[in-house]
C-alpha cells in the first residue's frame, strides 16, 4: 500500500495589493491564493485574491473520475482575498461546481459571499453580467469553532484577530495537516489561543509574516498582521513541523523576504517564505517535508565577467556592433555595459564567450529584450537591462 499524499500549491503569496515591482518578482505578486489536493481528490481553495487566476487557467489538467469537488475556502472579504473571484474561468463553465465557506460579516449580513460575487460583477465595477457565471455555486456560512468533514478530511475553523473579522483554516487529510492562518495579529489572549487550537501539531503552518518584528512593535501596530518571530514562536508552542512564511508586504522586496526567511531560519529549523509557485508535498516515504520551485523562479543571479558581442540598433536605427563585458548575468536577464544606446524594447543580439572545459572557448548567442537603459551610470557607457527570451 503506497502512503497518502497531499499536495500543496502556492498560487498568491501577497499580502494586501498584487505588486508587478520586478524585485518582487521571485516570490511573487498575487495576492492569496492556495490549492490543496487532498489523498481522496478532494481540491480545496484557500482564499480568492489574484492568485485564483492563474489557477483558473491552468484548469483542467486530466484527473481521473471526472471533476473533482472544489471546495474553496474565504477568509475574510478584504480585497486581497477576494478579487481574483471575476477573473477565475472555471466560474463560467457549466459543469462545474464550487462550495463556498465563509462567514456572515455584520457589514453584509445573510449570504455575505453571495453578496460580495453580486457587488463586485455589478455595473459599473466589471464589465460581464453575473449571469455569465454558470458554474454551479453553494455558499456555506461557517463561524470559528466549527468543524466539519469533506471526504476523508476534517475541517476546523477558528476566529483570528483582524480588522472585521477574519477565519483561519485546518485541514486534516489522511497525508497530513495544513493550518492556514494568515491575516492574524497576535495580542489578543483569547483570539492567540484560539490560534494555537488551530495550529496545534500541524504538518505545515501557514502563518501571516507581513511585517518585521519591529514594526509589529510600533509602526504598523492594529493594522491585523504577524511577523516571522511570532510565526516561529507559534511553531515552537503548537509543535508544528513546518512554518511558511505569508503575506508578505506589498514594500518588501525579494531580498527583505530573503532576510526575513534568514533570520527565522536561525531560530526555525523548517521554515520556507511562501513563493508563488512553490509546491508542498506532505505525506509519502520520510518524514521531511518536500517542497518543490518552478525552475523559472528558482534561478540565481549570478555575478559575472563574459566576455561579449553585442549587435543592435540604436537609439537612431543605425545597427551597431561591439565588444563588452557581461556582468550579472541569469537565465532571465543580464546587465549589459554599452557604448552605444540601443532603442528600448528594440531586440538585442548577445553573443557570450564562455570560458569551456579545458580552457576552450565557447559561444552562447541569446536573444534579449532591452528593458531598462541608465545612461550615464559610468562615464561614457550606457547600462542597458536585457531580458531574455530564449
Ligand atoms: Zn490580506
Ligand atoms: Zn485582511
Amino acid at each position: 500500500m503506497t502512503a497518502p499524499i497531499a499536495k500543496l500549491s502556492f498560487w498568491g503569496v501577497r499580502g494586501s495589493t498584487p505588486t508587478v515591482d520586478p524585485a518582487t518578482w521571485r516570490y511573487g505578486g498575487n495576492t492569496p491564493c492556495l490549492e490543496l489536493i487532498a489523498p481522496d481528490g478532494t481540491q480545496f481553495i484557500l482564499d480568492c485574491g489574484t492568485g485564483l487566476r492563474m489557477l483558473g487557467s491552468r484548469w483542467g489538467t486530466p484527473n481521473s473520475g471526472g471533476n473533482p469537488e472544489t471546495h474553496i475556502f474565504v477568509t475574510h472579504y478584504h480585497w486581497d482575498h477576494i478579487q481574483g473571484i471575476p477573473f477565475f474561468a472555471p466560474l463560467y463553465a457549466e459543469n462545474n461546481e464550487f462550495h463556498f465557506y465563509s462567514f456572515r460579516s455584520k457589514f453584509l449580513g445573510r449570504d455575505s459571499l453571495k453578496q460580495v460575487f453580486e457587488a463586485q460583477m455589478a455595473l459599473p465595477y466589471f464589465p460581464v453580467d453575473m449571469s455569465a457565471m454558470n458554474a454551479k455555486r453553494k455558499f456555506k456560512e461557517v463561524q470559528g469553532g466549527d468543524s466539519f468533514t469533506i471526504g476523508e478530511n476534517k475541517i476546523t475553523t477558528r476566529w483570528l484577530n483582524h480588522p472585521q473579522g477574519c477565519l483561519g483554516f485546518r485541514i486534516e487529510t489522511p497525508a497530513g495537516t495544513v493550518a492556514y492562518a494568515t491575516d492574524n495579529e497576535p495580542g489578543d489572549p483569547k483570539l492567540d489561543e484560539s490560534l494555537r487550537e488551530l495550529a496545534q501539531g500541524a504538518d505545515i503552518l501557514i502563518n501571516d509574516a507581513q511585517f518585521t518584528p519591529d514594526q509589529l512593535k510600533t509602526t504598523r501596530k492594529g493594522w491585523g498582521h504577524s511577523s516571522w518571530k511570532e510565526g516561529v514562536k507559534l511553531a515552537r508552542e503548537v509543535g508544528a513541523k513546518t512554518l511558511v512564511l505569508f503575506h508578505h508586504d506589498p514594500d518588501s522586496t525579494d531580498r527583505t523576504v530573503d532576510s526575513l526567511l534568514r533570520q527565522a531560519r536561525e531560530e526555525f529549523d523548517s521554515v520556507f517564505a511562501a513563493s508563488e509557485g512553490m509546491v508542498i508535498k506532505l505525506g509519502g516515504t520520510g518524514d521531511d517535508v518536500q517542497a518543490h520551485m518552478p525552475g523559472a523562479r528558482t534561478s540565481l543571479r549570478r555575478e559575472a565577467q563574459f566576455r561579449a558581442k553585442v549587435s543592435g540598433v540604436t537609439e537612431e536605427g543605425k545597427e551597431f556592433q561591439e565588444e563588452t563585458v557581461v556582468r550579472d548575468i541569469s537565465l532571465q536577464g543580464a546587465l549589459i555595459s554599452l557604448q552605444n544606446l540601443p532603442q528600448l524594447q528594440s531586440e538585442l543580439q548577445v553573443t557570450m564567450e564562455t570560458p569551456g572545459e579545458d580552457g576552450l572557448q565557447s559561444s552562447m548567442l541569446l536573444k534579449g529584450y532591452v528593458v531598462r537603459i541608465d545612461a550615464g551610470a559610468e562615464k561614457g557607457q550606457i547600462a542597458v537591462g536585457v531580458v531574455f527570451t530564449d
